[in-house]
Formats: structure tokens, C-alpha cells, sequence
């Protein structure tokens, strides 16, 4: 899919710091449609319109590290049984990819990742999005901890226990985190599960922030400072998460952005630097997530050319090395 070739500089500062990238939604496909994360696909539709974008032979040829695969349950009609189902067999899913490639291993922890690189395999992260996937019971978020859970979205698309969405259904803006949303925090933050904040409605996001005491991320988002778009978060609550240690993952999809190209990309990777500095900016492609990814980044073989990109518009390698990787190991923790 690369349309570019980048050059051996950023290829070679990409060589430095494979990619970490904070959401995915692959397994969802491999749930739904046996997507196979061990071949190589061509995106079916144009473009590669809503999924088809990630697999093990193209996060090898654009250099990756390690890929959080986000495990998505809908509610559809209210639904409320089956969704920890749902979540449990994707990460069946991905068992038995791993189960059948050296490539690809479940990995938790800074340590997992660094340590699956340098034997030439790539890390598999783990992370919910929307805590209706908990059914109300926080046992389930012990047990998805344990099979190996890094992160909770608090919300996906609509109202659910923890609170309710910047946008869906029963959206309401003037009401925060509920109480089993900051019992989820808490709980969170003592089982070593990162708190994910994209989604949710401005207040319940500084609600949580206030709560928390370890650093929470955004994994996949855009920011209103390069785009005014419901789907993007503001200056304040860029410096709520920096504050906390935490990071922000850009995603790759133009609607949200303001535009195609990598151009988009770079200017919120950028905004968020100039904000709060380069410990907090990360990428959140949202690969498979149903939406049309930017030209360039149309799968992981594109990466390079994003830092390329962001060489070219002056950005140290060192601040490159931060978004592509080393932001994201920070939060991961030891
Ligand atoms: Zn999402």
C-alpha cells in the first residue's frame, strides 16, 4: 500500500523505535469473520474502507513493535448478557493466533515488549473498549486482567454504568463519571489496568482524571486545537492526562483529523507537543475500527513515511521516538 518510499533516515529512526501503536480493533474481525492476523491482505473494499488493515506481515514491513488490539462489544438494542462473552472470545481469537505463530506474543508489561523485539517477534497489547463489557461486575475486570488486559475505555458509543459518551446514544453532557465509574478507576488503577479516556464526555474525563493517581491514556483521538470536531479533546484535557504521566494516541482517520494525508497527522501530533510537551503524544491509528484510514496510512506499511513526515517538519528524532514508542513503554511500566 505504500505510496511513498520513505527515506533511509526516517526508516532508520523507525529501525530505532518500532512502532507501539494504542488501538486496533482487528480481533473483532477475527471474531466476527475468522480474520487471519498471520496472512497478509489486501484491503477488500476501496481504500481500504472500515477493516483489513492490520496483520503480522505488514506490522513487520512498517516496522512495529507491538500492537494493542482493542476488544470491542456492542449493546446493541440494550443488550446487556453476552458481552463479556463477546470480549472473551476475541482474546480466544488471538490465542490461537499466537498459539500458531513465533511472530506475535502476548505481551503486558515495558519489559514483555522489549524482550518479545529483541527476539524478533512483535507484542500483542490488550485493551477493552467500553466498560459495558464488564456487565456491571467488576470480577470480570479482574478476569480480563488476568488474561492479560492493559487498558479499559470507560465508553464506546453509548451511556453505559461508568458514565456516558461524547457522542451515541444517551449522551448527556452536563452529567460526569457515575459511581461505579470511579469505583472503576480505583479498581483499575490497583489491578495495574490503564484507565482509557477516548469517548467519553468531557466531564466524566476530568471527573476521572481527578480521581486518578496513575497516568490514564486517550488511545485513539484527535484535538480540537487542530480541528474542532465532537470526536477531539480540548487543551485542558490534554494537560489533565500529561499532568498524570499519561499519553494521547492520534488516530489515523481524516474525518476527524480535518483532512487526508499525513499532513493532519502531524499537525495534532504537534498541537499536542506544543501543549504539553513530548511525553505525552502517541499514535492511535484505530485500524479496523470502521473507518477509512488516511492515504498514507492506510495499513502499518505506511509508517515510515509518517516519520518521515514528522522529520521533515522539523521534529527532533528524539520527540520521534517518544510518539512512536517510547511514550506509550513509559506507561506500560516495568
Ligand atoms: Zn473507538
Amino acid at each position: 500500500m505504500t505510496l511513498l518510499a520513505a527515506s533511509d533516515e526516517a526508516r532508520d529512526v523507525h529501525a530505532r523505535y518500532p512502532a507501539i501503536d494504542l488501538h486496533a480493533d482487528t480481533l473483532m474481525w477475527s471474531r466476527w469473520v475468522d480474520y487471519d492476523l498471520r496472512a497478509r491482505h489486501s484491503p477488500p473494499l476501496p481504500r481500504s474502507a472500515l477493516g483489513g488493515h492490520v496483520d503480522i506481515p505488514r506490522m513487520r514491513e512498517g516496522g512495529m513493535g507491538a500492537q494493542f488490539f482493542g476488544l470491542v462489544s456492542l449493546p446493541v438494542l440494550g443488550r446487556t448478557r453476552g458481552l463479556a462473552r463477546a470480549i472473551n472470545e476475541q482474546i480466544d481469537a488471538l490465542d490461537a493466533t499466537l498459539a500458531a505463530t513465533p511472530l506475535l506474543a502476548l505481551t503486558r508489561t515495558r519489559a514483555d515488549v522489549e524482550a518479545a523485539n529483541a527476539r524478533g517477534a512483535m507484542g500483542a497489547l490488550l485493551g477493552i473498549e467500553g466498560a459495558h463489557a464488564l456487565e456491571g461486575d467488576l470480577h470480570n475486570l479482574e478476569a480480563f486482567a488476568s488474561r492479560g488486559v492493559r487498558y479499559l475505555g470507560l465508553l464506546h458509543f453509548s451511556a453505559n454504568d461508568a458514565g456516558f459518551p461524547a457522542f451515541g446514544k444517551g449522551r448527556r453532557d452536563e452529567d460526569g463519571l457515575s459511581r461505579f465509574g470511579c469505583e472503576l478507576v480505583v479498581r483499575c488503577e490497583s489491578l495495574g489496568v490503564i484507565v482509557d479516556l477516548s469517548h467519553i464526555n468531557r466531564r466524566g474525563f476530568m471527573d476521572a482524571c481527578e480521581l486518578a493517581h496513575k497516568p490514564p491514556i486517550v488511545s485513539h483521538t484527535g484535538v480540537l486545537g487542530a480541528y474542532e470536531h465532537w470526536r477531539n479533546i480540548d487543551d485542558a484535557q490534554l494537560r489533565a492526562v500529561a499532568n498524570l504521566g499519561g499519553c494521547v494516541g492520534i488516530m489515523f482517520c481524516p474525518k476527524y483529523l480535518g483532512g487526508d494525508g499525513l499532513e493532519p497527522v502531524v499537525k495534532h501530533l504537534t498541537h499536542i507537543v506544543n501543549v504539553c510537551g513530548e511525553d505525552a503524544p502517541a499514535l492511535g491509528s484505530d485500524w479496523d475500527g470502521f473507518i477509512v484510514p488516511t492515504r498514507e496510512l492506510a495499513d502499518p506499511t505506511g509508517l515510515p513515511q509518517l516519520t518521515e513526515a514528522l522529520l521533515a517538519s522539523g521534529m527532533s528524532e528524539r520527540t520521534i521516538g517518544k510518539i512512536l514508542r517510547t511514550n506509550v513503554l513509559r506507561v506500560l511500566g516495568s
